[in-house]
């Protein structure tokens, strides 16, 4: 399935990106404590339009706004 306008637009987002309106939160937020200066937190997302999957990151080294194709 293609991916809507709206998640073509999202995996470009930086991390302060918020998720688009048709983007749902799947299962709780992943803490990962790690070291200093400190760790990071991932959240996955579906969206409600085409039904593609984010990863959310705040870990420097990932990008932002992970798109799962499919
Ligand atoms: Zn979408």
């Amino acid at each position: 399935m293609a991916i809507c306008d709206l998640c073509e637009e999202q995996a470009k987002k930086s991390s302060s990106g918020k998720p688009h309106a048709h983007l749902m939160k799947v299962d709780e937020v992943r803490i990962f404590p790690g070291k200093k200066p400190r760790g990071f937190e991932e959240q996955d997302f579906q969206c409600q339009t085409c039904q593609s999957k984010f990863t959310q990151s705040t870990n420097k080294n990932d990008l932002a706004w992970t798109l799962w194709r499919g």
